[in-house]
């Protein structure tokens, strides 16, 4: 892109982001009735234009099962909006504090105030669920938006674009399209608070230029979230749930089981368990409508790397689908177990982002806990096993994001969870009350009261003020 046009860029965003804090600045706050008509009107656009959106994702990836936009992108949004509908009006409500006695007859409160314009910048691999759900929960706590979707879904940014700027107008909420270039001079502007999900990489260049501004970041990263299965996992349960997490959208799910951990004696035993439910899921292997494929050549011509890579060095390669019948031009990859894979293979240095499924045997609970704890801390880990000592130590002596016991994904869809990563996976949360807090500023507000004890504390000091003093260093 040539520098022209990168000014020309960072003139017409700046030109927005003033638009919106001027009417940010002139209108106020929203009402909790404006913020709740808001999100009924994204709600209920989103649904009457289900088919819309079905086709643009299909689209963008080439195959994407409709099953999976409902279910993954359509019904989190969805539920997102409920779930904030109905608790708006307790998180607006000020909040009572105590005030210490010698203030008695003062009152203290905090009050959750919109920030005013907030940025958020998305991913392609949720490309709906990913932009809207950041987005309503903005709106939510009466915040403008501009937003930034990804240049690898464009038929659904171009969706996002012309279906928001209908809705609410571009003072209100506006969507910039582009690619890396278009993001590094979005997340340049001097935003009240800038949310990015992302790659981990793209996520330090973010904060980078966020912190020239001091914008406060909340950054929704990646990373590798493992599976560990206790000793007493029931393997035919968990396999299922580990093949479901790690094969929806065709493993470009940030928090996808990455690894499994399982003891050295039981990985044969996990291996078939893990065969037969892939065939469950997935009866007509990848050939299926309902398995997505990459979102394009070079991601997969990467998994395709990270298997040679571990091959060449020596791990066992597993077909774990029945057959392969996709057509080479439908960008689907085969899934594969990967047994023996050690630290020098890329597949177990990064985030994978694909149906490969490296089993990896520790010998006791303890070198599994020291194998997480070796590495960046996750987003997500998982943990199969009933409850018991190897499960209490697995989840008190391991730090991720968040946790899923006995299943994989299932956290993320727990609207009153807080969801994000910790570490490299990332910072501050969104969803449940977090979410409208990392969007409102917590303001905390002390009226004092007409008569009050402050007096005695000014000159000129008298005696009062001696037992005064006395009193509070009691
Ligand atoms: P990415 O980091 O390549 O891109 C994300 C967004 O950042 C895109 O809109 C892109 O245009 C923009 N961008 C690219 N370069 C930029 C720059 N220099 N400055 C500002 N913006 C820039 O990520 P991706 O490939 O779209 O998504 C996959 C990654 O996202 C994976 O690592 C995955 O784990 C992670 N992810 C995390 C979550 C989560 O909730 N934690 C969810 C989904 C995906």
């Amino acid at each position: 892109m040539t520098a022209q046009v990168l000014v020309k860029d960072e003139f017409l965003l700046s030109r927005i982001l003033s638009r919106q804090r001027a009417a940010f600045d002139r209108d106020g706050e929203p009402s909790l009735a404006q913020r709740k008509a808001d999100l009924r009107k994204l709600k209920t656009a989103v649904l009457a234009r289900r088919s819309e959106i079905e086709a643009a994702l299909n689209a963008d990836f080439g195959n994407r099962s409709a099953y999976e936009t409902r279910i993954m992108e359509l019904v989190p949004i969805v539920q997102t909006i409920n779930y904030l509908r109905r608790n708006l009006k307790a998180w607006m409500r000020p909040e009572r504090r105590r005030v210490a006695i010698h203030f008695t007859g003062a009152r203290a409160y905090v009050v959750q105030q919109p920030l005013g314009v907030v940025g958020i910048i998305s991913p392609w691999n949720y490309p709906l669920s990913l932009a809207l759900i950041p987005l309503a929960t903005a709106l939510a706590a009466g915040n403008r938006v501009m937003l930034k979707p990804s240049e690898l879904a464009p038929t659904t940014s171009a969706f996002l674009k012309r279906m928001l700027e209908e809705l609410y107008g571009e003072d209100r909420v506006a969507v910039v399209t582009g690619g890396a270039d278009v993001g590094a001079t979005f997340a340049s502007l001097p935003f009240d608070h800038l949310a990015f999900t992302g790659s981990t990489a793209v996520g330090k260049l973010v904060m980078k230029k966020a912190a020239e501004n001091l914008v406060p970041v909340t950054l929704e990263l990646g990373g590798k979230s493992p599976v560990v299965l206790g000793p007493d996992a029931d393997f035919e349960t968990a396999a299922t749930r580990i093949a479901y997490g790690k094969l929806a959208n065709a493993g470009q799910t940030c928090i996808a089981p990455d690894y499994v951990l399982v003891k050295d004696e039981q990985a044969e035993a996990f291996l078939s368990a893990y065969r037969e439910a892939v065939a469950k899921l997935y009866p007509n292997g990848i050939g299926s409508e309902t398995y997505t494929s990459a979102i394009n050549a070079r991601h997969l011509e990467r998994l395709r790397d990270l298997v040679t890579d571990a091959k060449k060095k020596g791990a066992r390669i597993v077909d774990v689908a029945l057959s392969s019948s996709a057509n080479a031009q439908s960008l689907k990859l085969d899934p594969v177990a990967i047994l023996g894979a050690t630290d020098d293979m890329a597949v177990m240095r990064e985030e994978i982002f694909g149906p490969l499924l490296p089993i990896v045997t520790y010998h006791d609970i303890e070198a599994a806990i020291a194998f997480i704890n070796d590495r960046p801390r996750p987003l997500a880990l998982y943990y199969f096993g009933s409850d018991g000592d190897a499960r209490r130590n697995v989840l008190t002596r391991t730090t991720s994001g968040n946790v899923t016991v006995n299943d994989t994904l299932m956290h993320y869809v727990q609207n009153a969870l807080p969801f994000g990563g910790i570490g490299s996976s990332g910072m501050g949360a969104y969803h449940g009350p977090e979410g409208f807090k990392s969007f409102s500023h917590a303001k905390g507000v002390f009226v004092q009261s007409r008569w009050n004890f402050g007096g005695l504390l000014r000159p000129p000091f008298n005696r009062l003020t001696d037992m005064a003093i006395r009193y509070l260093l009691w």
